[in-house]
C-alpha cells in the first residue's frame, strides 16, 4: 500500500490511477446491505455491486475528462484517486491561463454529459422508462447510470468553487480580472451556497447526511485554495534572497561558549550562530543558546550544543517555491547561500506570519 493508503492499480494513458482502500470498505458494504436487504437475493447482490463499480468507472472516466485535456497543453498528471466520496485528478503546476483551465474543467462534467447520450441510445424511448418496473434487470442498471451520469455532470456544474462550476466561473471572471480577485469573487459565490448544501443535507430526510460531508469538505477545500493563491499571488518575483535576514553570525568552529556569547549578547537582533567547520555547517538558533544550562563551563566548546545544517535555501529560488516546501523544513532558522557563501538565515516563523498577516 503506498501513501495515505492507496493502492496502485494501472496505469491509462500514462496516468497512474490509485484506489484509497476506504474505496474496499465502500464495496463491501453495499454487497453486505444488498444480501441484507434482499434477504440473500444474490441477482440484487450481484447488481448493486455492479452499479457501484460502473458509477466509480463513471467517476474515473470524468477524471480522465480533465487529464486528457490537461495533457494536451504538456501539464503532467500525478496521479488519479478514487475515495468513497468520488474521483481526484492531482495535476502538476497548471500556468494561469484561464481558457485553458476553463477548457479543462469543462471536459469532465461533459464526459458524463456524453456517457448519459451513449446511454440514452441503449435504453431506447424515454416512454418505456417510466413504465418500467424495477426488478434488478439489466436495463434497469443503465438508466441507473444514466440518471447517475445526468446528476453528476449537472451537480458538477454548480458553481461551488473548488468544484468544477466553481472553477469555470472563476475561469471566466479571471479572462477579464485578475486571478486573486477572481478566486475571491468565486469563493464568495461558493461559501452561501455550500453552507446551504449542508443545512439542506442535514435537514432533508431523503438528501443524505454524506451530502453534508461533501459539502463541508468542499466548503474547506475552497478556502485552502484561496489562501494558497494568495499566497503565491503575495510572492510573486520574490526570491529567498530578498527576504532573507543578515541577522547571523559565523565563528570559527573551535569557538568556546563563553566567546560566542560575548558575541551574541551585544548584538540584540542576531538569530542565528553558524560554526565554520571545514565541510560542513553547524548552527544553533539564539533561543537554543539561552537554553543551555548556566552551569556549563564557558569554556567549553560550542560544538556539542549546535546541530549540523540539513537544509539550505539558494537566495536565487523563487520564495513561491519555498512556501510550498515550508512543512518539510525541521528547523525554524534556514541558512540561505548564494554561489556556495552563506548570506543570511530564513526565519520559517517569521515568513509565515507575514504570509497569513493580511
Ligand atoms: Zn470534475
Amino acid at each position: 500500500m503506498g501513501r495515505y493508503g492507496s493502492i496502485k492499480l494501472f496505469r491509462l494513458f500514462g496516468i497512474q490511477l490509485e484506489l484509497h482502500f476506504t474505496f474496499l470498505l465502500l464495496v463491501a458494504w453495499v454487497v453486505w446491505a444488498s444480501w441484507r436487504d434482499g434477504n440473500g437475493d444474490w441477482t440484487r447482490v450481484l447488481w448493486s455491486t455492479s452499479l457501484v463499480l460502473l458509477v466509480f468507472t463513471c467517476v474515473v472516466l470524468h477524471e480522465l475528462g480533465h487529464c486528457l485535456m490537461a495533457q494536451r497543453y504538456k501539464i503532467t498528471i500525478h496521479r488519479i484517486l478514487i475515495l468513497p466520496i468520488g474521483g481526484m485528478a492531482q495535476f502538476g503546476h497548471i500556468p494561469r491561463k484561464p481558457l485553458r483551465e476553463l477548457f479543462i474543467t469543462l471536459a469532465g462534467p461533459m464526459v458524463n454529459f456524453l456517457l448519459a447520450g451513449i446511454l440514452r441510445i441503449f435504453l431506447g424511448s424515454p416512454l418505456e422508462w417510466i413504465y418500467a418496473d424495477f426488478t434488478y434487470s439489466l436495463k434497469d442498471l443503465l438508466f441507473a447510470l444514466l440518471i447517475f451520469n445526468l446528476a453528476m455532470g449537472l451537480f458538477n456544474l454548480l458553481p461551488i468553487f473548488p468544484m468544477d462550476g466553481g472553477r469555470i466561473l472563476r475561469a471566466i471572471l479571471a479572462l477579464r480580472y485578475s486571478y486573486l480577485a477572481s478566486t475571491r469573487a468565486a469563493i464568495y459565490v461558493a461559501m452561501p451556497l455550500a453552507a446551504g448544501g449542508i443545512l439542506v443535507a442535514l435537514l432533508y430526510e431523503n438528501v443524505s447526511d454524506i451530502m453534508a460531508l461533501l459539502f463541508a469538505f468542499i466548503f474547506v477545500g475552497g478556502q485552502l485554495e484561496y489562501k494558497m493563491v494568495k499566497r503565491s499571488e503575495k510572492l510573486r518575483g520574490w526570491t529567498v534572497g530578498d527576504v532573507a535576514s543578515k541577522n547571523f553570525i559565523s565563528v570559527p568552529g573551535d569557538s568556546t561558549i563563553g566567546k560566542a556569547a560575548d558575541l551574541i549578547g551585544n548584538q540584540p537582533m542576531i538569530e542565528a550562530l553558524f560554526l565554520r567547520d571545514p565541510g560542513r555547517h553547524y548552527f544553533i538558533s539564539r533561543q537554543d543558546f539561552h537554553d543551555i544550562p548556566s552551569g556549563v563551563n564557558r569554556d567549553a566548546p560550542l560544538h556539542p550544543f549546535t546541530r549540523p545544517v540539513s537544509i539550505y535555501l539558494d537566495a536565487e529560488w523563487p520564495l513561491s517555491f519555498v512556501s510550498n516546501k515550508l512543512e518539510e523544513m525541521d528547523s525554524a532558522i534556514i541558512p540561505v547561500i548564494r554561489g556556495g557563501v552563506l548570506i543570511g538565515v530564513f526565519n520559517t516563523e517569521n515568513f509565515v506570519s507575514i504570509l497569513d498577516n493580511q
